[in-house]
């Protein structure tokens, strides 16, 4: 199973998993901040809102992007002044989301927009999937990806802006609880969010149970007890893995969101799955339980899941703690999480299994019909495909550590975390020798492993 990658309608019925960001956050000292109000109601679908952007990215303030099926009303300066606004007529589009190009550039733009969506109480949708405003009939779920809120957007590169730190009061009619990723659930139809931690925003409002361990809430879904503590006692051990890799603890557990989706009906006809993770969210249709069951199977589905989450755990590192951003994006988002996970494949399951895990990321790029990339002449994000971002990036890092050795890769890897991130091959270097590699050894790896795109070093 491939964590983290972007869902698309077409591929509704595999198991995909999106990445918690599709571009680099601004390098500006200033976080973006989204604030204001949203008002919900699960029976009729309605949603109502009144939001401020501020602090957005220089090029990403002539624009905003919303869901296509809320309506404007008015937007506003931070001082309430009207701002003009364009896209009432022959409006751009952005996927699921409409683009108002935005006069004058005002510090803070504040949007009133109300709209309202189908409710499929039946969950016999002809589609779903992670841009729409999802309305089932006993929740709501809006991710990121939906633009339930205003979003900055850069009309020139046309990249999103999706990473904001919030503070949203949001009422939810029918709701028992609600949940904002990055903050705690709560019991109730209304409630105040806030994160100075920068977030992909995502809502979910439901009727169903939670239930809270140490290591892990699961939102919507009651489990027998015996799974609950076999998935609190695997996330334990993947946190305890990952923080004294990293030698920092990992300060935050998963939220495990069950999702009944608006098109369970024909998903269950098929016995399909789909989840995403949008840390620290883990969302799936269908059952919480069936990580759990699988990790009591124990076994290849046990292991697979074992590396699913520690993937997914390891982007507090590297995704929230450290937000990549430049030529490098990618590479130290996803391939960095998946070095971490293999890491932990192989303390929690065994040499086995990580063997035959890395083994199958090797087979994949020696079957690829063209060479990967050279690392050292990335110039673009765009430049790294997903085989290279969850295959190829992973495998150089491992090609590193046994060049290296073990000490010095995993100060390596804490110095990736602790720096800003590299903007060229001599940033990483850069890196490199703080963590003890010298020039001769970089050197060495970087023409038997990098140089030319090998697919394995030496070749
Ligand atoms: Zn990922």
């Amino acid at each position: 199973m491939t964590p983290c990658k972007t869902l698309l309608p077409a591929v509704l019925t595999a198991v995909l998993f999106s990445a918690p960001a599709l571009a680099a956050p601004p390098p500006a000292a200033a976080l973006p901040l989204t604030r204001g109000s949203v008002q919900v109601n699960i029976t009729n679908g309605h949603v109502e809102g009144n939001v401020c952007l501020s602090d957005r990215p220089m090029e990403a303030r002539d624009a905003f992007v919303l869901n296509a099926g809320l309506n404007v009303a008015r937007v506003t300066d931070g001082a309430g002044a009207p701002v003009d606004f364009d896209g009432w007529y022959a409006p751009g589009v952005d996927g699921e989301a409409r683009v108002y190009a935005v006069a004058g550039t005002p510090a803070t733009l504040c949007v009133q927009y109300v709209g309202a969506f189908p409710v499929y109480a039946e969950h016999d949708a002809p589609a779903d999937f992670k841009g729409m405003m999802a309305f089932n009939g006993d929740s709501a779920r809006f991710t990121e990806q939906s633009a339930w809120l205003p979003l900055s957007f850069d009309p020139k590169a046309r990249v999103r802006r999706s990473e904001s730190r919030y503070d949203l009061q949001v009422d939810c009619t029918g709701c028992r609880f609600l949940y904002l990723n990055g903050s705690p659930a709560i019991e109730g139809t209304q409630g105040r969010f806030g994160s100075d931690a920068t977030r992909p925003i995502l809502l979910f409002g439901g009727s169903g149970p939670i239930t809270r361990t140490a290591q892990v809430t699961i939102l919507n879904e009651t489990l027998p007890t015996a799974q609950v503590d076999v998935l609190s006692g695997m996330v334990k051990r993947i946190a305890d893995q990952h923080g004294r890799y990293m030698g920092q603890p990992l300060a935050e557990r998963p939220t495990f969101l069950r999702m009944v989706t608006l098109n369970q009906v024909e998903r269950d006809r098929h016995g399909s799955e789909w989840g995403f993770a949008t840390w620290p969210t883990i969302a799936m249709s269908g059952s919480v339980g069936k990580v759990a069951g699988a990790l009591q199977a124990g076994g290849d589905p046990a292991q697979q899941r074992v590396q699913y989450l520690a993937h997914e755990m390891a982007h507090y590192y590297f995704g929230t703690v450290n937000r990549p951003q430049g030529p490098y994006f990618w590479f130290l988002l996803e391939s960095t999480a998946e070095f971490l996970s293999i890491k932990a494949l192989r303390a929690i399951s065994g040499d086995a299994a990580a063997d035959a895990y890395v083994a199958r990321l090797q087979s994949a790029i020696d079957t690829q019909d063209t060479p990967p990339l050279s690392l050292d002449a990335v110039d673009e994000a765009s430049d790294l495909d997903e085989t290279y971002r969850y295959g190829y990036g992973p495998l150089l890092l491992l090609s590193l550590e046994s060049q290296v050795g073990q000490a010095r890769m995993q100060a390596f890897m804490r110095g990736l975390l602790a720096a800003p991130s590299p903007r060229n091959w001599s940033d990483l270097q850069g890196i490199a020798r703080r963590a003890g590699i010298d020039a001769d050894t970089w050197q060495r790896w970087q023409a038997r492993c990098v140089s030319g795109g090998k697919r394995r070093c030496g070749t």
